[in-house]
């Protein structure tokens, strides 16, 4: 068979991490099984339309490399491959529905459905709607016809049996028709519903493998009395769990952290949101959690699809983010950085220094101005009860020494060198028979104003240069006279 799927999203404006997981694995199934993958636009909805939407959609898959083989920029045998482009298709085929008394004209007014569904509320009932308009006779209709009555085109759905279908991860589902209602096909502007679109888009782009969100599941039976009503082949089914931000609540636009390009902007790096999404909803059968896209291309399976809800675990996304941060080269973590160096004041100084000093200890980039800010600029008002430190055998006193030794040798050096300062430090030290630790904690501290630091004494006295770095020891010194 030849395998071809779809990531069919609508153009929102924006790329919830949910929809970027259904796109993934559709990619991942059509690759893994030597498949083409398409791109479709779902935009028949022109009320939610945005702005720049659809190009938001092509640059998110672009920047992952989800490429597609066909797509509305792309074309392909089976186009337009934007749905308010192929608005001509749908309505001859929900005609010939009619004509086959799988549909009908609903003439209904939306105060009309109004009043019948609060009436139905009032009697406790959920409303259905009653196949009012398929008693209509034919002159009935004819005379609306005539008279320009806008109308709808509605599903007619059987109100006996059951219908089955078998989805590839959750099995056999079965519904009484008697549950189903009579979905709208085709709107008063002419557009077709998704309900109707859907089907008649998979059909004729051939799509082997319908996979998205379970939020269908329930409708998927609708959709195949559509497909058997045309004596179409019905697709395979993979219906994928939601994303949960904890066991009662879908991860949703509201927590605001849900889209792709919000984790972008915060500093994860694409290649670990895309593994950590991977993940979320599948499993590949062993303990392995770190693949590139190639890698899942390979290894990606329904039989690891899970049945259960995923939840969104941020502690877990950013310890993957982490890794990969730690594997990247230092141009590469210096080129993601660079951003956060700016916003932090601290875009001048040496980079390779910053990322020594750095790389190891960033989670996501976002954290850098945090780590950096006593480089920009120190806070003053430090504690000097911050020289005290046991391990490092110091105190004010102790502290109060090595500052008065150090300072003369600093303002001295001819060089300000790695070199230079770490050999004045550390045979100072060994000279007066200190630890190293005992010298290098009150530089350290009269250099940050803090206990906590990425990097040492050396690497802060390089990054800030020779002048900023006396004047923070000559301060310290101050404090403690
Ligand atoms: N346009 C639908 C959505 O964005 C796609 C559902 C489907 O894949 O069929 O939810």
């Amino acid at each position: 068979m030849k395998v071809r799927t779809r990531f069919a999203p609508s153009p929102t404006g924006y790329m919830h991490i949910g929809n970027l997981r259904s796109g993934l694995y559709a990619y991942l199934f059509a690759r893994a099984n030597g498949g083409k993958f398409l791109l479709r636009i779902e935009d028949t909805d022109q009320e939610r339309f945005v702005e720049g939407a659809t190009e938001l959609i092509y640059r998110t898959l672009k920047d992952v490399g989800m490429n597609w083989d066909e797509g509305p920029d792309i074309g392909g045998d089976y186009g337009p491959y934007v749905q308010s482009e192929r608005k001509s298709t749908y309505l001859p085929y929900a005609e010939q529905l009619i004509e086959s008394g799988h549909a009908y004209r609903c003439f209904c007014t939306k105060e009309d459905l109004e009043e019948r569904r609060a009436a139905a509320a009032a009697r406790g009932e959920t409303f259905k709607y009653d196949k009012h308009c398929m008693h209509l006779s034919k002159e009935e209709i004819q005379a609306k016809l005539d008279a320009g009555v806008p109308y709808v085109i509605r599903q007619n759905v059987p109100t006996e049996g059951t219908t089955s279908f078998t989805d590839l991860v959750f099995g056999t589902i079965t519904v009484n028709n008697s549950d189903l209602d009579d979905n709208v096909l085709i709107k008063a502007d002419g557009m077709p519903t998704y309900n109707f679109a859907n089907v008649i888009d998979d059909h004729l782009m051939e799509i082997s493998h319908v996979m998205r969100g379970m939020e269908y599941l329930a409708s998927t039976p609708k959709y195949n009395l559509l497909y058997q009503a045309f004596g179409w082949e019905i697709p395979y089914y993979i219906h994928m769990t939601p994303i949960m931000r904890d066991a009662q609540h879908k991860l949703s636009k509201r927590d605001g952290d849900a889209s792709y390009a919000d984790f972008v902007d915060k500093g994860y790096l694409k290649e670990a949101l895309i593994n950590y999404v991977a993940l979320l909803g599948w499993n590949p059968g062993d303990d392995r959690e770190i693949f590139t896209l190639d890698e899942l291309c390979r290894v990606f399976s329904v039989e690891g699809m899970s049945k259960s809800p995923a939840i969104f675990d941020v502690e877990k996304l950013t310890w993957m983010n982490a890794q990969y941060i730690m594997a990247l080269s230092p141009e590469d973590f210096t080129a993601h950085a660079q951003k956060y160096y700016d916003m932090a004041g601290i875009g001048h100084m040496d980079k390779a220094i910053l990322c020594k000093i750095l790389q190891q200890r960033t989670r996501v980039f976002n954290e850098i101005p945090d780590m950096v800010d006593f480089l920009a600029k120190l806070d003053e008002d430090y504690s000097i009860e911050l020289f005290t430190n046991k391990k490092s055998k110091t105190d004010a006193e102790v502290s109060r020494n090595v500052l008065d030794m150090v300072i003369p040798v600093l303002e001295a050096l001819p060089e300000w060198t790695e070199t230079a300062i770490h050999d004045t430090l550390i045979n100072m030290a060994a000279e007066k028979g200190m630890k190293n630790g005992t010298m290098l904690w009150p530089v350290r501290i009269a250099m940050a104003g803090k206990a906590v630091t990425p990097g040492g004494a050396i690497e802060i006295a390089l990054l800030l240069g020779r002048e900023e770095s006396l004047r923070r020891l000559k301060l310290g010194r101050e404090k403690l006279a």
